[in-house]
């Protein structure tokens, strides 16, 4: 610590600097008690002398240093800093009620496929090397085996995301060619991802048969010619076609395309795998009923249901995908040790359904019983009432799967309802929800109807006292 002379020996910059408090003095202030814990005493008392230290150089360069002194600037400066020095990607409460939420990171990972993603990223590991036989080996070896054996399929690879999956399956199998896709299937995923668009960088050309509502197993026949390389099915994730419509099942497709030749490709978006679905899911297509009914190839998110890490996986025959890693684009799409880790693992979970919802934190959200959420509400509720004076209720609400999955399947839920201005500092719905985002730990709820909902579906039980104390701190400023 550097001690500023007061060599002008002008009065009022030594009464200045007698005004800064000492480190042990801001140290002891209930406000830095979260964040010595959290962080440590030697982080937050190198930040309290960083700012004593700011505060001293701007007195000694006679800098008008008043709004600098006394304890509670320094202490309003301390906790600044520290708030600057926490990552821009932090672990936030998804109290959204929608459980793949692009934004926030889709799947959570299961702890044990996270502390495999720790074992193998902090030391060295048999990425590419086979230790039997002490040569070079595959990097996915193990997640094919497992994806073979969950599937019933010849053979699987991993790319970085469904869209990648996508993109190489196109370059590999239909470069220059023709791939037929219905009207109504040409999807936009989350903005970036449109399939007409990754047609385009794939090299595959695409031609659409059918119409929006209706497309049947003539339309794609009658459009099948010398160019055509493959028929693609892709599954309408993020939205639904109702009403007057008719479309071709995957079944009939794959039978059309081994008759005349042609490969038959299924991006059914959210990738159910293995012998169960996560609770509560119905009607979303899965791999092995797409395998079993004869396609070539399909393709799938490992972020979604999986509920692993985001990458995207192609299952199918071992000719098939013999060519798509022979493709030079495979080194630009492919995934790190880490990814391998969480997905191997979450493979090796999903095998046993009874492991898979005890571990998969998307299974354990889908299966909490509702009446158990709105008992979580109740409480919540009762003592932000109580302890915050809040006006607040407990709700029932409905959550959703999002990612691009089941959009109008809604799951019952519960909520609890903050109705602004909050007591203290008097914040609206808009504020409020903004400092609970920026908070710690971050929060993020739902504004609607000029409320806060916190839905509790995504969130796990142990987190409602970090709800609670986060909100208190808003309250209390
Ligand atoms: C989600 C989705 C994609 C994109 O998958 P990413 O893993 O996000 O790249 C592509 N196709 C369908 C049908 C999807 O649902």
């Amino acid at each position: 610590m550097t001690e500023f002379e007061d060599q002008s020996g002008d009065r009022s910059k030594s009464s200045a600097f007698r005004r800064l408090p000492p480190v042990h003095a801001v140290m002891a202030r209930p406000e830095l008690a979260e964040a010595i814990e959290a962080k440590g005493r030697e982080v937050v008392v190198a930040a309290i002398r960083a700012v004593l230290e700011e505060a001293r150089t701007a007195i000694a360069l006679g800098h008008d240093s008043t709004a600098l002194e006394g304890e509670d600037a320094i202490i309003r400066r301390v906790v600044d800093r520290l708030d600057q020095d926490r990552p821009v990607l932090r672990s936030v409460i998804n109290a959204t009620g929608v459980l793949l939420h692009t934004g926030l990171g889709r799947a959570p990972l299961a702890i044990e496929a996270s502390e495999a993603v720790a074992r193998v990223a902090s030391g060295y590991s048999n990425l590419e090397f086979d230790l039997d036989q002490g040569t070079r080996g595959k990097r996915s070896s193990g997640v094919s085996a497992l994806l073979r054996r969950l599937t019933g399929a010849e053979a699987a690879a991993v790319v970085n995301n469904n869209a990648g999956a996508t993109m190489i399956a196109l370059r590999a199998l239909a470069n220059g060619r023709e791939v037929i896709v219905s009207r109504g299937q040409l999807v936009e995923i989350g903005g970036s991802y449109r399939l007409p668009e990754v047609f385009e960088s794939s090299g595959a050309r695409l031609r659409e048969v059918g119409t929006t509502n209706k497309t049947r197993l003539s339309d794609y026949e009658r459009a099948i010619g010398p160019e055509t390389a493959a028929i693609l099915r892709v599954h309408p994730s993020n939205y639904k076609i109702v009403g007057f419509t008719e479309s071709v099942g995957i079944a009939d497709l794959a039978k059309l395309g081994r008759s005349k030749g042609l490969l038959t490709i299924d991006d059914i978006g959210s990738g159910a795998l293995g012998p169960d679905r996560p609770p509560g899911i119905v009607g979303e297509p899965t791999v092995e009923e797409a395998i079993a009914a004869g396609v070539d190839l399909v393709l799938c998110s490992g972020d979604k249901l999986l509920g692993g890490p985001q990458c995207g996986l192609l299952i199918g025959s071992a000719e098939v995908v013999r060519r798509i890693e022979r493709d030079p684009m495979m080194r630009a799409l492919r995934v790190d040790k880490m990814t391998l880790a969480a997905l191997e693992t979450t493979l090796r979970l999903a095998i046993d359904p009874e492991k898979a919802s005890r571990s998969i934190p998307l299974w354990r959200s889908l299966s909490v019983p509702v009446e158990q959420l709105s008992g979580r509400a109740d409480r919540l509720a009762d003592r932000l009432r109580q302890m915050l004076g809040l006006s607040v209720s407990s709700e029932p609400s409905q959550a959703y799967l999002g990612g691009g999955s089941a959009p109008d399947e809604a799951i019952a839920s519960a909520c609890v309802r903050i109705d602004p201005p909050l007591p203290g500092r008097e914040l609206g719905a808009t504020e409020a929800s903004r400092a609970l985002r920026m908070g710690a730990p971050s929060v993020v709820c739902r504004v609607q109807q000029g409320s806060l909902w916190f839905d509790l579906r995504a969130v796990p039980e142990h987190d409602d006292e970090a709800i609670f104390r986060a909100i208190e701190a808003v309250v209390r400023g």
